[in-house]
């Protein structure tokens, strides 16, 4: 607890980079490096040195594997004690759910499982940065690190925070990322090169299914989380509204602006699947015959709804709100469950 009241009063950068890296693994298998780095900055901009975590090298190490059905798996490598694993049937049974409902919200499959590190330690590091290599021939979609205080609970009112946050909201994020990969005439941004400006829908996506998944397990933290998007005012705020149709991954926006696009991106594909069915849409966009762009998105947002690019910015606007203060997610969710 002490690590996260040190940072709510400093600044704190996240990365989670998986990193093609040079390899002999022969033709097919390329190795990739998972790195998070959290670095905490104190208030006059000093960086503190991250501690580097070596799962290889940790005491303790376990790991258990979990079926997530049709040949994937769950793999928890922890240190935790023998007697504190009996919650990691939960974690799987969560992860197993998260992924059912990825797969039926966009109508895509997922055919890797999750390789998953849950480290303890008695006194986290303020600044720490993990890595893990793996190669693309492993049976991994995603691979995630959480680190848990001694003797924290894994799930339940009581916890961790870190923990909640990884499985209602980044790990269905992720892997409707890895479903939108699948969906080829959907251009992706690729580092170095120009960008495609289909960011605003594909992290649209990403965060509007993350978004309905916490509020379908775990509403409570729901709120928190809609709240870091700034969702009752981010479409208010001219910057936001001017950058979210040339959102490129690689920018120079600083890290509020850019967590804002995130939540503007959400609001702007609620308003779209407001009218038009999420599957249907993405099945849409599969049958393309030509690669779509951003603009080739605009257009086609226009086309399925009726309404201009400026009056669907205002629908989102209008839409974040209400989000906070409303039972508006539960209601579309329980207008799409009735859809089948
Ligand atoms: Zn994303």
């Amino acid at each position: 607890m002490l690590r996260l009241n040190i940072l709510s009063l400093i600044g704190l950068l996240l990365l989670s980079i998986p990193a093609p890296v040079l390899s002999s693994m022969g033709q097919d298998a390329v190795e990739i490096m998972f790195s998070q780095e959290i670095v905490a900055i104190d208030s006059s901009g000093v960086r503190y040195e991250p501690v580097i975590i070596d799962p290889a090298t940790m005491p303790g190490m376990t790991s258990q594997d979990f079926d997530l059905a049709r040949g994937r798996s769950l793999r928890i490598v922890t240190n935790l004690p023998a007697a504190r694993q009996t919650g990691l049937q939960q974690v799987a049974r969560i992860v197993q759910r998260s992924y059912d409902f990825i797969e039926k919200r966009t109508g895509g499959t997922l055919d890797k499982g999750v390789l998953l590190y849950i480290l303890e330690f008695e006194t986290l590091p303020l600044s720490y940065r993990f890595e893990a290599t793996y190669s693309t021939a492993a049976p991994w979609q995603e691979v995630r690190v959480v680190l848990l205080d001694q003797g924290e609970s894994l799930v339940g009112p009581s916890g961790s925070a870190d923990l909640a946050e990884l499985l209602f909201d980044t790990l269905p994020h992720e892997l409707t990322h890895d479903v939108l990969a699948d969906i080829s005439p959907l251009l992706h941004d690729i580092d170095g090169e120009a960008s495609h400006y289909t960011r605003w829908f594909i992290e649209g996506i990403c965060e509007l299914l993350a978004k309905e998944f916490a509020q379908h397990e775990a509403p409570a933290t729901l709120s928190r989380l809609l709240a870091m998007r700034n969702v009752d005012e981010v479409l208010g705020n001219p910057s936001v509204c001017n950058a979210i149709f040339s959102w490129a991954q690689q920018n120079d926006n600083g890290m509020a602006l850019e967590s804002d696009l995130y939540g503007a991106s959400m609001l702007l594909m609620m308003a779209w699947t407001e009218t038009v069915d999420l599957p249907h849409l993405l099945a849409r966009l599969n049958q393309c015959s030509t690669p779509q762009c951003g603009l080739d998105l605009e257009l086609l947002m226009e086309a399925t709804t009726g309404s201009s690019r400026s009056e669907m910015v205002e629908r989102a606007r209008q839409i974040g709100a209400i989000l906070l203060h409303s039972n508006y997610l539960v209601t579309r969710m329980a207008v799409d469950k009735q859809k089948g």
